[in-house]
């Protein structure tokens, strides 16, 4: 039995585009998806910061066109990867915020915060969100939230769960599990209503989203789900297509006008924008139009789109999903014939064309469309947070039996993968294996541990090594243990033993490759404590700079009123007459401004005016 987890828990859905929070309520017996302050239910995951403040969600998302360049977005396409990742280095090319190499070649995004140069990890910009989704959801509940179940995709590797749940850690949240997306998204089909069947039954799960997509073949028998296999991309969704949509306007302006905006970053973010909307359009539209005033240089850019050519410019990339659909049903050895249901998952699967390869695919099946496909994750990882803390009714006692996503394995002479655990075995696991050493009296053994299917060690992604020393003199061939242990979460704790000398060893977070240290980690907490004051600070400052506006206004008001300077001694007026000058200043002068100093100011003009008030009746 898993340990149960005292108090409130929540569920987030930690998009690459948007993030979703919902928890369950006893008493509907069901989740709730939890609305922002803006009303939505999914909120942007975007930080940005400027002069004087750190917005983050739809603040950040709004002002993104006027401020390119400290407005972070796509983290989760950074996290758990080296700068020197091929795929962080081609999207390097298209964000408008700069990325550097730091420390072991970690991506490093700078950013200028208060006039400041700020160098930010991936764990630290979703940490922000992260904090903002736990916001969301205590405004609601009113109570603090300190237990949640992360999503991530099924295709995530090791390195990148685990500094998810840094991020996690980084916004003082407890991360109770890490679960898959797709397997989530399964939970809020498997528990609706109007899904429910008797029987066991063979479900697809077909995530498109904003950055990742994530497929996972699911067994579902009564409250037993469990997951046959998983594939994705971590690297394919909504904003490939928005960026070829971008692509192609940018040539259509460069024929027309013959200027060139890629170098742009803000003229190239305001279209980026029109494109989203635009492909959001041709989802339900055939056609449409776009258009952005004084895109550059003063030239305003007026097109029109079909939906024809939106798929055309995508078609490749469409294609590429359905190759993947294809390999998650070999990897579970079944035949697309004995899938009962296919789930549409993820903002772009509502892109016609995707659903129609998709049905054409299933041979003409319909494909469920019941479930919300931007609130499923969230709404799956809340009825798995509820399942594994205290205090909560009334919820689904359901079995969840998910997979690792991919193959694991040390080297072997001769640059080999050795596998111990392959892709697809069901977790928690643990798997022992013997290995002997390679040389007479060899005295050391150094392990080192990849992920991946390449039959070469070195093409596969390394997650860590470390040293089995102090191995007794033997002849070549002496055994040595070597287990692997996957938890709940899908991650893993390698060891080393040798059994004569009893000399173990396993890897610990310090040398593993791309985690934070712990130290590092608690620095990073009290910074992102030190951001949330100065967030509140700007909030205080604003809300107290509002309330002096406003009763200049109130007090301007009563002064105009009939004779009111002459029922006043002239002691009076000029008290008044200073006091106005003054907040005039302070609200003129907004930056040298303290809080202490305008809240004074405050209930001095405040007192003035409930004399002005007193001796006007
Ligand atoms: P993620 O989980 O990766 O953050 P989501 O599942 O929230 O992504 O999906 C966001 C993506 O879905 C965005 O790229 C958005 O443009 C796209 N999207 C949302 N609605 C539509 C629609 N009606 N048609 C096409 N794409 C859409
Ligand atoms: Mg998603």
């Amino acid at each position: 039995m898993a340990k149960k987890y005292e108090g409130r828990a929540v569920g987030i859905d930690l998009g690459t585009t948007y993030s979703c929070i919902a928890v369950w309520l006893d008493q509907q017996n069901r989740a709730e998806i939890i609305h922002n302050e803006q009303g939505n239910r999914t909120t942007p995951s975007f930080v940005a910061f400027t002069n004087d403040q750190r917005l983050i969600g739809d603040a950040a998302k709004n002002q993104a066109a006027t401020n390119p360049e400290n407005t972070v977005f796509d983290a989760k396409r950074l996290i758990g990867r080296k700068f020197s990742d091929s795929n962080v280095q081609n999207d390097k090319i298209l964000w408008p915020f700069k990325v550097i190499s730091g420390v072991n070649d970690k991506p490093m995004i700078s950013v200028k915060y208060k006039g400041q140069e700020k160098l930010l990890c991936a764990e630290e910009i979703s940490s922000m969100i992260l904090t903002k989704m736990r916001e969301i959801a205590e405004a609601f509940l009113e109570f603090p939230v300190k237990n949640a179940v992360i999503t991530v995709p099924a295709y995530f590797n090791d390195s990148q769960r685990k500094a998810t749940m840094d991020a996690g850690a980084i916004a003082g949240l407890n991360v109770m599990r890490i679960i898959n997306e797709p397997t989530a998204a399964a939970i809020a089909y498997g528990l609706d209503e109007r899904t429910k069947r008797v029987g066991e039954r063979n479900v697809f799960i077909f995530d498109l989203g904003g950055g990742t997509f994530d497929v996972s073949l699911l067994t579902i028998n009564d409250k037993v789900f469990q997951v046959k296999a998983t594939g994705g991309n971590t690297h394919l969704g909504g904003e490939d297509f928005d960026h070829r949509m971008v692509n192609y306007f940018a040539q259509v302006f460069k024929k027309k006008n013959k200027v060139d905006i890629t170098g742009n970053s803000r003229a190239l973010r305001r279209l980026r924008t029109a494109c989203e909307r635009a492909k959001r359009t041709l989802s339900f539209a055939v056609v449409t139009t776009i258009e952005v005033d004084s895109l550059y240089e003063g030239i305003d850019l007026f097109s029109s789109i079909t939906r024809a050519k939106f798929e055309e410019i995508n078609m490749d990339l469409f294609n590429q999903c359905l190759k993947t659909v294809e390999s998650c049903l070999i990897d579970a050895k079944m035949d697309k014939r004995y899938i009962h249901d296919v789930v549409l998952v993820g903002g772009s699967s509502r892109i016609p064309k995707v659903q129609q390869l998709l049905q054409d695919f299933f041979a003409g099946k319909d494909l469920c469309k019941v479930i919300n496909p931007d609130e499923a994750v969230a709404y799956g990882a809340a009825v798995q947070a509820a399942l594994l803390s205290e205090g909560f009714k009334n919820v689904p006692n359901l079995v969840l039996q998910d997979v690792v996503p991919l193959s694991l394995g040390i080297e072997n002479e001769g640059d080999i993968m050795d596998v111990v655990i392959s892709r697809n075995t069901n977790i928690p696991v643990k798997k022992t294996k013997v290995y002997s050493t390679v040389f007479d009296n060899q005295l050391s053994a150094s392990i080192v541990v990849y992920e991946g299917e390449r039959a070469r060690a070195s093409d596969n992604n390394l997650l860590g090594s470390f040293n089995l020393s102090g191995l007794p003199c033997a002849p070549r061939g002496h055994p040595l243990e070597v287990c692997f242990a996957i938890d709940e979460n899908g991650i893993l704790i390698v060891s080393a033993y040798e059994k004569s000398t009893g000399s173990k060893n396993q890897i610990t977070k310090t040398n593993e490759k791309g985690r934070l240290p712990s130290n590092e980690i608690k620095v990073m907490i009290s910074e992102a404590e030190n951001y949330r004051t100065a967030d509140e600070n700007f909030l205080k400052k604003a809300n107290a700079m509002n309330a002096l506006d406003y009763c200049v206004y109130k007090m301007k008001k009563a002064l105009e009123k009939n004779d009111m300077k002459l029922k006043l001694s002239s002691q009076e007026n000029e008290k008044i007459n200073s006091a106005m000058t003054k907040a005039t200043y302070l609200l003129d002068n907004d930056k040298q401004s303290e809080i202490g100093v305008l809240e004074n100011h405050l209930n001095e003009l405040e007192s003035l005016l409930q004399l002005v008030i007193g001796k006007s009746v």
